[in-house]
């Protein structure tokens, strides 16, 4: 049995333990049916910051459920079972109404260009996943440009001809793509060309250890090359240094999100902190 957190390796869990991550497993499905409605779902939105001018060019948005026995809960240790129960689909449109209400507002204020939120594949198996999209955020004054999809790579190879199609006419409207966790999958570099695509997010793995390996370095290098070559920008994800940062400011990746500038905050945090963006643009660039 390989734990699913902690610092890696293999251990046995003594039998007690395993049922009990079983009964949490259990318990997870039941209430996960009833969160949308009860409400107990928020979104987190962590600043993505342009490497050259230290601007905030958006937010990813990321999903917590305020539990009501366990308190804070993270993606980890409740997404894999939603998509494998297709209560993902309910999330996913919550998570999607959610965007829209916060970007409704962010536009009456001025202020917030862009929310980038997840899509899970399950989520494309309903046929009219991108009509109610549309309806969602035409419904709230908010146009696709304040948009941005992300696909895991592997969901972006692995998507059929029509939801292709559907993905480039959001573009055509105005709405951002972005694939997910880049490297970890694999891409079929012929899709990849042809794929609608605007940014791509590096794996946190490919940029974890540029600073100490020269290795790492050409491979990063190599992979921002190959991107921009498709003709898409580039997203370092979970940057925690300084040096980091500079390492891939060097290799011509434009945009950062990660610990070493902001953490993903609640909405009334997050707008305090983007008020006080000048501050936070100096610390970048
Ligand atoms: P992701 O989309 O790749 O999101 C980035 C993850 O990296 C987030 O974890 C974020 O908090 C974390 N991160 C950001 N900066 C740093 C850093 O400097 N260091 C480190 N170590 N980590 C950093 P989080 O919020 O726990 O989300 C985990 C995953 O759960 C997401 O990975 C995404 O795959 C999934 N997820 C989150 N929200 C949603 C959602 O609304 N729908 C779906 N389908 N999946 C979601
Ligand atoms: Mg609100
Ligand atoms: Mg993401
Ligand atoms: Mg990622």
């Amino acid at each position: 049995y390989r734990a699913k957190n902690g610092g890696g390796g293999r251990y046995c869990m003594f039998s007690d333990e395993l049922a009990n991550e079983h009964q949490r497993k259990v318990d997870t499905e039941a209430a996960l049916s009833e969160a949308v409605q009860r409400g107990e779902f928020v979104l987190a939105l962590q600043p993505q910051l342009s490497l050259a001018t230290g601007e905030i060019n958006g937010a990813e948005a990321l999903l917590r459920w305020n539990h009501p026995k366990d308190g804070l809960r993270m993606p980890a240790t409740f997404i894999p079972i939603a998509e494998q129960t297709g209560i993902i689909s309910e999330i996913g449109d919550w998570v999607i109404a959610e965007v829209a209400s916060m970007l409704a507002e962010a536009q009456a204020r001025g202020v917030m260009r862009r929310i980038a939120f997840n899509v899970s594949p399950r989520q494309l198996d309903r046929a009219d996943f991108f009509q109610r999209l549309r309806a969602t955020f035409s419904d709230a004054g908010v146009p696709l440009s304040m948009v941005e999809l992300e696909f895991t790579e592997t969901a972006a190879m692995e998507c059929s001809e029509s939801v292709l199609e559907e993905i480039s006419a959001l573009r055509r409207d105005g709405a951002f793509v972005a694939i997910d966790d880049f490297g970890t999958g694999y891409s079929n570099l012929a899709r990849l060309r042809a794929m609608p695509l605007d940014r791509v997010k590096l794996d946190p793995s490919l940029i974890a250890d540029i600073e100490t390996s020269e290795k790492a370095r050409i491979v990063v290098q190599a992979v921002i090359q190959l991107i921009k070559g498709v003709g898409a920008e580039i997203v370092a994800e979970a940057v925690e240094s300084v040096g980091q940062a500079d390492i891939l400011r060097a290799m011509g990746c434009e945009t950062v999100q990660g610990y070493v500038f902001a953490q993903p905050m609640f909405e009334q945090e997050f707008l305090s902190w983007t008020s006080n963006a000048d501050r936070h643009s100096r610390s970048v660039a």
